[in-house]
Protein backbone atom coordinates (compact mmCIF):
# COMPACT_ATOMS: atom_id res chain seq x y z
CA UNK A 1 0.00 0.00 0.00
CA UNK A 2 1.24 3.40 -0.67
CA UNK A 3 1.99 5.98 1.84
CA UNK A 4 -0.82 8.02 0.72
CA UNK A 5 -3.16 5.17 0.39
CA UNK A 6 -2.35 4.84 3.72
CA UNK A 7 -2.96 7.91 5.09
CA UNK A 8 -5.94 7.93 3.50
CA UNK A 9 -7.31 5.02 4.74
CA UNK A 10 -6.75 6.51 8.22
CA UNK A 11 -9.31 9.54 7.38
CA UNK A 12 -11.76 7.35 6.34
CA UNK A 13 -11.54 5.83 9.12
CA UNK A 14 -11.99 9.46 11.22
CA UNK A 15 -14.80 10.46 8.43
CA UNK A 16 -17.00 7.19 9.60
CA UNK A 17 -16.24 7.70 13.24
CA UNK A 18 -18.02 11.52 12.93
CA UNK A 19 -20.82 9.96 11.29
CA UNK A 20 -20.03 11.27 7.78
CA UNK A 21 -20.36 9.82 4.45
CA UNK A 22 -17.42 11.75 2.81
CA UNK A 23 -15.54 14.56 3.49
CA UNK A 24 -14.32 16.95 0.34
CA UNK A 25 -10.65 18.27 0.99
CA UNK A 26 -9.88 21.64 -0.38
CA UNK A 27 -7.01 22.65 1.86
CA UNK A 28 -4.37 22.04 -0.70
CA UNK A 29 -1.66 20.79 1.51
CA UNK A 30 -4.04 18.18 2.93
CA UNK A 31 -4.81 17.76 -1.09
CA UNK A 32 -0.83 17.22 -1.39
CA UNK A 33 -0.75 15.19 1.85
CA UNK A 34 -3.40 12.92 1.06
CA UNK A 35 -2.60 12.31 -2.71
CA UNK A 36 1.11 13.64 -4.05
CA UNK A 37 -0.93 15.94 -6.01
CA UNK A 38 1.00 19.24 -5.84
CA UNK A 39 -0.64 21.37 -8.73
CA UNK A 40 -1.86 24.92 -7.53
CA UNK A 41 -5.82 23.79 -8.07
CA UNK A 42 -7.03 20.51 -6.80
CA UNK A 43 -9.58 19.15 -4.39
CA UNK A 44 -10.45 15.65 -3.21
CA UNK A 45 -13.36 13.69 -2.58
CA UNK A 46 -13.30 10.75 0.28
CA UNK A 47 -16.30 8.79 0.64
CA UNK A 48 -16.05 6.97 4.14
CA UNK A 49 -15.95 3.57 2.24
CA UNK A 50 -12.57 4.65 0.57
CA UNK A 51 -13.82 5.79 -2.42
CA UNK A 52 -11.62 8.69 -3.43
CA UNK A 53 -11.55 11.17 -6.50
CA UNK A 54 -9.18 13.73 -7.23
CA UNK A 55 -10.44 16.97 -9.35
CA UNK A 56 -8.08 19.74 -11.18
CA UNK A 57 -7.96 21.46 -14.10
CA UNK A 58 -6.83 21.01 -17.42
CA UNK A 59 -3.74 22.96 -16.77
CA UNK A 60 -2.97 20.04 -14.23
CA UNK A 61 -4.54 16.73 -15.49
CA UNK A 62 -1.50 14.96 -16.82
CA UNK A 63 0.56 16.22 -13.68
CA UNK A 64 -2.43 14.76 -11.24
CA UNK A 65 -2.20 11.44 -12.94
CA UNK A 66 1.60 11.30 -12.56
CA UNK A 67 1.34 12.59 -9.12
CA UNK A 68 -1.46 10.15 -7.86
CA UNK A 69 -1.60 7.14 -10.23
CA UNK A 70 -3.54 5.05 -7.78
CA UNK A 71 -6.74 7.83 -8.10
CA UNK A 72 -9.05 8.54 -10.49
CA UNK A 73 -8.94 12.07 -11.48
CA UNK A 74 -11.91 14.53 -13.02
CA UNK A 75 -11.07 17.51 -14.89
CA UNK A 76 -13.03 20.49 -14.00
CA UNK A 77 -12.23 23.90 -13.72
CA UNK A 78 -14.84 24.21 -10.70
CA UNK A 79 -13.45 21.35 -8.82
CA UNK A 80 -15.18 21.82 -5.47
CA UNK A 81 -18.56 21.92 -8.31
CA UNK A 82 -17.59 18.68 -9.95
CA UNK A 83 -16.60 17.03 -6.91
CA UNK A 84 -19.99 17.24 -4.77
CA UNK A 85 -21.88 16.09 -7.50
CA UNK A 86 -20.76 12.72 -6.55
CA UNK A 87 -21.57 13.22 -2.89
CA UNK A 88 -24.69 12.19 -1.21
CA UNK A 89 -25.58 12.05 2.51
CA UNK A 90 -23.46 14.00 5.21
CA UNK A 91 -20.68 15.81 3.50
CA UNK A 92 -17.80 16.97 5.58
CA UNK A 93 -16.21 19.84 4.42
CA UNK A 94 -12.92 22.11 5.95
CA UNK A 95 -14.39 25.44 7.31
CA UNK A 96 -11.31 26.22 8.01
CA UNK A 97 -10.27 26.42 4.41
CA UNK A 98 -13.60 27.24 2.12
CA UNK A 99 -14.20 31.04 1.95
CA UNK A 100 -18.20 32.17 2.47
CA UNK A 101 -18.19 32.87 -1.53
CA UNK A 102 -17.57 28.71 -2.03
CA UNK A 103 -19.72 27.71 0.88
CA UNK A 104 -22.30 29.77 -0.58
CA UNK A 105 -21.91 28.63 -4.46
CA UNK A 106 -22.00 24.70 -2.97
CA UNK A 107 -24.68 25.23 -0.33
CA UNK A 108 -26.74 26.40 -2.98
CA UNK A 109 -25.91 23.28 -5.83
CA UNK A 110 -27.14 21.47 -3.03
CA UNK A 111 -30.39 22.88 -2.23
CA UNK A 112 -31.98 20.42 -4.13
CA UNK A 113 -30.14 17.58 -3.45
CA UNK A 114 -30.40 15.29 -0.26
CA UNK A 115 -26.57 16.25 0.70
CA UNK A 116 -26.10 17.75 3.68
CA UNK A 117 -23.10 20.03 4.39
CA UNK A 118 -21.43 19.43 7.92
CA UNK A 119 -18.61 20.86 9.42
CA UNK A 120 -15.35 18.65 9.64
CA UNK A 121 -12.97 20.35 11.82
CA UNK A 122 -9.22 20.00 11.16
CA UNK A 123 -9.66 16.65 10.49
CA UNK A 124 -6.36 16.20 7.82
CA UNK A 125 -4.11 18.51 10.13
CA UNK A 126 -4.57 16.60 13.08
CA UNK A 127 -3.58 13.19 10.99
CA UNK A 128 -0.74 15.22 9.98
CA UNK A 129 0.86 15.44 13.23
CA UNK A 130 2.05 12.34 13.41
CA UNK A 131 4.87 12.01 10.64
CA UNK A 132 5.90 8.64 9.57
CA UNK A 133 9.62 8.13 9.56
CA UNK A 134 10.21 9.62 5.25
CA UNK A 135 9.14 12.52 6.40
CA UNK A 136 11.10 12.83 9.77
CA UNK A 137 13.95 12.01 6.90
CA UNK A 138 12.92 14.77 4.85
CA UNK A 139 12.88 17.04 7.51
CA UNK A 140 15.94 15.84 8.87
CA UNK A 141 17.46 16.75 5.42
CA UNK A 142 16.02 20.27 5.13
CA UNK A 143 17.19 20.96 8.98
CA UNK A 144 21.04 19.48 8.18
CA UNK A 145 20.67 22.18 4.61
CA UNK A 146 19.81 25.12 7.20
CA UNK A 147 22.73 23.89 9.19
CA UNK A 148 25.10 23.62 7.01
CA UNK A 149 24.46 26.84 5.17
CA UNK A 150 24.56 28.90 8.49
CA UNK A 151 28.50 27.19 9.16
CA UNK A 152 29.47 28.04 5.62
CA UNK A 153 27.89 31.89 5.84
CA UNK A 154 28.95 32.51 9.85
CA UNK A 155 32.68 34.56 7.86
CA UNK A 156 30.32 36.70 5.83
CA UNK A 157 28.51 37.38 9.40
CA UNK A 158 30.47 40.78 10.00
CA UNK A 159 30.16 44.41 11.12
CA UNK A 160 29.45 46.14 8.22
CA UNK A 161 27.24 43.70 6.38
CA UNK A 162 23.33 44.25 5.69
CA UNK A 163 20.73 42.19 7.89
CA UNK A 164 19.34 41.72 4.03
CA UNK A 165 23.10 40.82 2.18
CA UNK A 166 23.36 38.16 5.53
CA UNK A 167 19.53 36.90 5.13
CA UNK A 168 20.16 36.59 1.31
CA UNK A 169 23.53 34.90 2.05
CA UNK A 170 21.86 32.50 3.92
CA UNK A 171 18.68 31.92 1.11
CA UNK A 172 21.40 31.04 -1.75
CA UNK A 173 23.59 28.73 0.41
CA UNK A 174 20.45 26.74 1.49
CA UNK A 175 19.10 26.48 -2.77
CA UNK A 176 23.04 25.64 -3.21
CA UNK A 177 22.69 22.58 -0.85
CA UNK A 178 19.46 21.17 -2.32
CA UNK A 179 17.15 23.25 -0.94
CA UNK A 180 13.88 24.00 -2.99
CA UNK A 181 13.25 27.22 -1.90
CA UNK A 182 13.59 28.95 2.08
CA UNK A 183 11.25 27.89 4.45
CA UNK A 184 9.86 31.46 4.73
CA UNK A 185 11.82 34.50 4.58
CA UNK A 186 15.07 34.77 6.55
CA UNK A 187 15.02 36.82 10.09
CA UNK A 188 17.99 38.89 10.60
CA UNK A 189 17.52 40.84 13.83
CA UNK A 190 20.82 43.12 14.94
CA UNK A 191 21.21 45.42 17.85
CA UNK A 192 18.06 46.93 18.63
CA UNK A 193 16.03 45.59 15.66
CA UNK A 194 16.57 41.94 18.08
CA UNK A 195 14.08 43.30 20.00
CA UNK A 196 11.20 43.17 17.20
CA UNK A 197 10.45 39.15 17.26
CA UNK A 198 9.44 39.01 13.54
CA UNK A 199 11.42 42.33 12.46
CA UNK A 200 12.23 41.26 8.67
CA UNK A 201 15.58 41.27 6.88
CA UNK A 202 16.25 45.39 6.79
CA UNK A 203 19.07 47.45 5.34
CA UNK A 204 20.70 47.91 9.11
CA UNK A 205 24.67 47.14 8.88
CA UNK A 206 25.62 44.84 11.79
CA UNK A 207 27.71 46.76 14.03
CA UNK A 208 30.27 45.54 16.34
CA UNK A 209 28.30 45.04 19.99
CA UNK A 210 25.54 43.71 18.67
CA UNK A 211 23.56 40.88 19.22
CA UNK A 212 22.11 39.53 16.05
CA UNK A 213 18.88 37.13 15.99
CA UNK A 214 18.74 34.36 12.75
CA UNK A 215 15.39 32.94 12.21
CA UNK A 216 15.72 30.47 9.04
CA UNK A 217 15.04 27.29 7.22
CA UNK A 218 15.10 25.56 4.21
CA UNK A 219 11.93 23.68 2.74
CA UNK A 220 13.33 20.28 1.08
CA UNK A 221 10.15 18.09 -1.08
CA UNK A 222 7.83 20.46 0.73
CA UNK A 223 8.92 20.15 4.32
CA UNK A 224 10.16 22.78 6.28
CA UNK A 225 12.72 23.37 9.01
CA UNK A 226 13.04 25.80 11.52
CA UNK A 227 15.87 27.26 13.14
CA UNK A 228 17.37 30.29 15.25
CA UNK A 229 20.49 31.22 16.52
CA UNK A 230 21.56 34.57 18.16
CA UNK A 231 25.10 35.02 17.08
CA UNK A 232 27.33 38.48 19.65
CA UNK A 233 29.71 40.60 17.50
CA UNK A 234 31.92 41.03 20.08
CA UNK A 235 32.71 41.82 22.72
CA UNK A 236 29.82 40.64 24.36
CA UNK A 237 28.29 43.19 27.05
CA UNK A 238 27.17 41.59 30.64
CA UNK A 239 23.68 42.07 30.03
CA UNK A 240 23.78 40.08 26.73
CA UNK A 241 25.84 37.53 27.81
CA UNK A 242 23.02 37.25 30.96
CA UNK A 243 20.40 36.99 28.45
CA UNK A 244 21.85 34.69 25.94
CA UNK A 245 21.96 32.45 29.33
CA UNK A 246 18.59 32.88 30.29
CA UNK A 247 16.95 32.37 27.07
CA UNK A 248 19.67 29.23 26.40
CA UNK A 249 18.25 27.92 29.91
CA UNK A 250 14.77 27.97 29.17
CA UNK A 251 14.86 26.78 25.60
CA UNK A 252 16.77 23.90 27.23
CA UNK A 253 14.13 23.62 29.92
CA UNK A 254 11.78 23.69 27.11
CA UNK A 255 13.25 20.75 25.32
CA UNK A 256 13.42 18.51 28.03
CA UNK A 257 9.92 18.62 28.57
CA UNK A 258 8.86 17.46 25.35
CA UNK A 259 7.58 13.91 25.88
CA UNK A 260 5.04 11.61 24.64
CA UNK A 261 1.77 12.24 26.63
CA UNK A 262 3.00 15.60 27.74
CA UNK A 263 0.66 18.58 27.30
CA UNK A 264 1.93 21.06 24.93
CA UNK A 265 0.63 23.80 27.89
CA UNK A 266 2.70 21.89 30.13
CA UNK A 267 5.84 22.18 28.08
CA UNK A 268 5.54 25.62 27.27
CA UNK A 269 5.22 26.08 31.36
CA UNK A 270 8.71 24.31 31.78
CA UNK A 271 10.43 27.17 29.61
CA UNK A 272 8.38 30.14 30.07
CA UNK A 273 8.59 29.99 34.10
CA UNK A 274 12.50 30.08 33.79
CA UNK A 275 12.00 33.67 32.02
CA UNK A 276 9.27 34.35 34.60
CA UNK A 277 11.57 33.85 37.52
CA UNK A 278 14.77 36.09 35.98
CA UNK A 279 11.60 38.67 35.59
CA UNK A 280 10.97 38.89 32.04
CA UNK A 281 7.95 37.18 31.72
CA UNK A 282 6.54 40.48 29.83
CA UNK A 283 9.35 40.26 27.02
CA UNK A 284 8.31 36.97 26.25
CA UNK A 285 5.22 37.90 24.06
CA UNK A 286 4.79 34.52 22.22
CA UNK A 287 3.79 31.02 22.37
CA UNK A 288 7.13 28.06 22.74
CA UNK A 289 7.01 26.36 20.17
CA UNK A 290 4.73 25.01 16.77
CA UNK A 291 4.70 21.94 14.80
CA UNK A 292 6.79 21.87 11.06
CA UNK A 293 6.34 19.52 8.32
CA UNK A 294 4.38 20.38 4.79
CA UNK A 295 3.81 23.90 6.59
CA UNK A 296 6.19 26.36 8.51
CA UNK A 297 3.44 26.55 11.47
CA UNK A 298 1.26 23.32 11.78
CA UNK A 299 -0.19 21.72 15.25
CA UNK A 300 0.10 21.18 17.64
CA UNK A 301 1.16 24.65 18.96
CA UNK A 302 2.94 24.96 21.94
CA UNK A 303 1.57 27.90 24.20
CA UNK A 304 0.30 28.82 27.21
CA UNK A 305 -3.19 28.46 26.23
CA UNK A 306 -2.81 25.26 23.73
CA UNK A 307 -4.23 21.95 24.74
CA UNK A 308 -2.88 19.72 23.01
CA UNK A 309 -1.01 16.75 23.74
CA UNK A 310 2.76 15.58 22.42
CA UNK A 311 2.35 12.17 20.81
CA UNK A 312 5.24 9.66 19.18
CA UNK A 313 7.17 11.01 15.97
CA UNK A 314 5.60 14.88 15.89
CA UNK A 315 8.15 17.47 14.94
CA UNK A 316 7.87 20.60 16.84
CA UNK A 317 9.95 23.97 17.60
CA UNK A 318 10.92 24.68 20.96
CA UNK A 319 11.76 28.85 20.65
CA UNK A 320 11.79 30.81 23.38
CA UNK A 321 12.81 34.58 23.30
CA UNK A 322 13.32 37.56 25.31
CA UNK A 323 13.01 40.84 23.66
CA UNK A 324 14.12 44.14 25.11
CA UNK A 325 13.09 47.40 23.58
CA UNK A 326 15.67 49.86 22.48
CA UNK A 327 18.61 47.16 23.80
CA UNK A 328 18.49 43.99 21.75
CA UNK A 329 17.15 40.28 22.01
CA UNK A 330 17.37 36.57 22.02
CA UNK A 331 15.91 33.60 20.77
CA UNK A 332 17.18 30.06 20.03
CA UNK A 333 14.69 27.50 18.18
CA UNK A 334 15.43 24.05 17.48
CA UNK A 335 13.19 21.67 15.44
CA UNK A 336 12.82 18.70 17.47
CA UNK A 337 11.09 15.18 17.59
CA UNK A 338 9.16 13.34 20.45
CA UNK A 339 9.99 10.31 20.84
CA UNK A 340 9.07 7.69 23.62
CA UNK A 341 12.79 8.18 24.72
CA UNK A 342 13.34 11.70 24.42
CA UNK A 343 13.58 14.17 22.17
CA UNK A 344 15.24 13.69 18.60
CA UNK A 345 17.29 16.80 17.50
CA UNK A 346 17.27 17.62 13.98
CA UNK A 347 19.11 21.46 14.02
CA UNK A 348 22.19 20.55 15.39
CA UNK A 349 23.80 23.86 15.29
CA UNK A 350 25.48 24.77 18.80
CA UNK A 351 23.78 26.80 21.13
CA UNK A 352 27.18 27.57 22.86
CA UNK A 353 26.94 31.74 21.98
CA UNK A 354 28.92 32.52 19.10
CA UNK A 355 30.91 35.13 18.95
CA UNK A 356 32.23 36.94 15.85
ZN1 LIG B 1 11.87 30.11 13.34
ZN1 LIG C 1 9.39 28.62 14.54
Amino acid sequence: MSVTESRRRRLAAAIAALDLDALLVTRLVNVRYLTGFTGSNGALLLHSDGRVVLATDGRYTEQAQQQAPDLSVRTDRNVVGALAKGASGRLGFEEHDLTVSAYDALHEQLADSSTELRRSGQLVESLRQHKDEDEVATLARAAAVADQALADCLPRIRPGVTEAEVARALEDRMRDLGAEAPAFDTIVASGPNGAMPHHGAADRPLATGDLVTIDFGARVDGYHSDMTRTIALGPVAAWQQELYDLVREAQRQGRRALAVGAETRAVDAAARAVIEAAGHGANYPHGLGHGVGLEIHEAPMIGSTSTATLDEAVPVTVEPGVYLPGRGGCRIEDTLVVRADGPELLTTTTKDLLVL
